[in-house]
């Protein structure tokens, strides 16, 4: 199948309120374009010197989605174009995003990752740590960036109870941090990004509003 099919048969089961990210990392060129022609505007990739490649070699109206664990000191490289940061998980970061997009006179949309799974190993804040962050007075000072929601990736594993209880876990944060920002009349969180190709269904019925596909659109990497 053609990365132009692929790509339409998944947006075919997509629900209406669900933003699909092609994940292009280590994928050339000449394949995102194929998915840019059958319609495709948002683009996920990991590396922000890859990222930066392709942002500058393909049209200007694709939205690039940073996924990735993101080092500080090399958010100036996206801060002009970055549009959406999925995998922010530090005050410090924060105010590294913060500082550049006021550089680039913008503000940066970014989402809070949050830990989720069973391995020590991936990224993320704890629900104390995510409540610490938002409480200081720090994060209340940055202008120039804004919270959209959450992401979260779960156990790598067959398991699909633990991935469900995990997907049900972020959700639930999810919820209480948009109830809370509904009463504080802010209501910018709208987004939870959770869900990949293996398990971007299950994903969805657990709530996913926005799902990272990479696999079963361009091929295994
Ligand atoms: C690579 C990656 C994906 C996409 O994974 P696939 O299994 O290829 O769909 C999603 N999210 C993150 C954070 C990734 O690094």
């Amino acid at each position: 199948m053609s990365i132009a099919s692929k790509l339409n048969s998944i947006k075919a089961t997509l629900p209406e309120n669900v933003t699909l990210v092609a994940v292009s990392k280590t994928k050339p060129v000449a394949d995102l374009m194929e998915a840019y022609e059958a319609g495709q505007r948002i683009f996920g990739e990991n590396k922000i010197q890859e990222m930066t490649d392709k942002w500058e070699q393909m049209p200007k109206d694709i939205q690039w989605h940073m996924i990735g664990h993101v080092q500080t000191n090399k958010v100036k490289f996206m801060a002009p174009f970055v549009s959406l940061i999925h995998g922010v998980d530090s005050l410090k970061l924060l105010q590294e995003i913060n500082k550049q997009a006021a550089k680039n006179n913008r503000v940066i949309d970014c989402l809070l990752q949050m830990h989720i799974a069973e391995e020590e190993t991936k990224f993320g804040l704890d629900e104390n740590e995510l409540n610490t962050l938002l409480a200081s007075t720090e994060f209340k000072e940055m202008k120039n960036i804004r919270i959209l929601g959450l992401m979260g990736m779960a156990t790598f594993t067959e398991n699909q109870n633990q991935i469900k209880k995990e997907f049900i876990y972020l959700k639930y944060i999810f919820d209480s941090l948009r109830d809370r920002d509904a009463q504080q009349c802010i209501s910018t969180i709208s987004t939870i990004s959770m869900g990949m190709s293996g398990d971007y269904q299950l994903a969805i019925a657990c709530g996913s509003t926005m799902v990272r596909i990479g696999s079963s659109i361009f091929g295994g990497r």
